[in-house]
């Protein structure tokens, strides 16, 4: 993993995510936590270099890749935890990924990895999402709903930790369909998103390049915002003819139309919840609705 300094009292630990440092004074806070045990371990390698004790961690979102070393980084530092109310509840009860994945039910092992199952960890204060402070650290939390139902951001200084609220356009390229679980909202955070980044220097995503101009970081929001309103398009070309479809139908076209191959269930239960989420947004704007036949739920366009 390799450490990068952005100012005097930020850096980011670029490795499969991004993970922030933030100093004050002696001790720092840090943000996000990586996979799992061994990218913690790697963080507080990094930050003893810098000659800083860790005594807070906040979590952008409880993905398994966001929050997977927070359980290690505890029981090694004894740092407190920082996150949003349900963000929270799936890190003390990880079960919770790879369960909303499967509708609920049970997951089957080939859930049960390391990057949809992380190690638990007790979060000790819930964010509402605006704090100015963490850990006596004068900052802003900033909302950023959308690939996570309560994503939160951190401002410090010339610095926008934004977690996966936008993905560079290499990611969108390699996965087609992004993780979303809210279409919805996640385009409203862009669309602000795109305002606030003007007066940032250094905007860290959760995975890839940090980004230091705003032009490039703004051509990754939009290249997100045209993902997600394809995957929409795609659910309103497979409804056009006026037949109503599963979706299981829906999410074979928006796959074929961008160009995936899925091949295994974590594969599946991704890219089904992103189509689920278009599926919601098209249903909350009134252009589809559900149809019920023969105990079959069936998706028909309004107009
Ligand atoms: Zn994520």
């Amino acid at each position: 993993m390799q450490l990068t300094q952005l100012h005097d009292q930020t850096w980011v630990i670029q490795g499969g995510a991004n993970i922030g440092v933030i100093a004050h004074e002696d001790r720092c806070l840090i943000i996000d936590s990586g996979m799992d045990k061994d990218t913690g371990r790697e963080i507080l390698n990094q930050v003893k270099k810098l000659g800083l004790t860790p005594t807070a961690l906040l979590v952008t979102h409880a993905h398994a890749d966001h929050f997977g070393g927070a359980h290690y980084l505890v029981r090694q530092t004894g740092l407190k935890v920082y996150a949003t109310r349900v963000e929270a509840a799936v890190m003390s009860g990880p079960i919770l990924e790879p369960l909303y994945l499967f509708s609920g039910a049970q997951p089957p092992r080939e859930l049960q990895h390391k990057f949809l199952l992380a190690k638990p960890c007790l979060v000790d204060t819930v964010l509402a999402g605006n704090e100015q402070t963490v850990d006596h650290i004068p900052l802003q939390v900033v909302s950023l709903p959308g690939h996570s139902i309560e994503q939160v951001g951190v401002a410090f200084g010339n610095t926008l930790f934004i977690g996966d609220a936008f993905l560079t356009p290499e990611i969108l390229d390699k996965h087609r369909i992004p993780f979303y679980t809210d279409i919805q909202t996640g385009l409203t955070t862009l669309t602000t998103l795109k305002k606030q980044i003007a007066s940032f220097k250094h905007i860290v995503a959760g995975h890839g390049e940090i980004y230091t101009s705003v032009e490039r970081a703004n051509g990754a929001i939009e290249y997100t915002v045209k993902r997600l309103e394809d995957i929409l398009e795609n659910v309103r070309a497979a409804l056009a003819d006026g037949d109503a479809r599963p979706m299981t139908d829906l999410l074979r076209t928006v796959a074929d139309a961008q160009g995936v191959n899925i091949e295994t269930l974590s594969q599946y239960v991704l890219c089904n919840t992103t189509v689920q989420s278009a599926v919601s947004t098209l249903y909350m704007r009134g252009e589809i609705n559900p149809l019920f036949q023969h105990n079959f739920l069936a998706w028909q366009r309004t107009r």
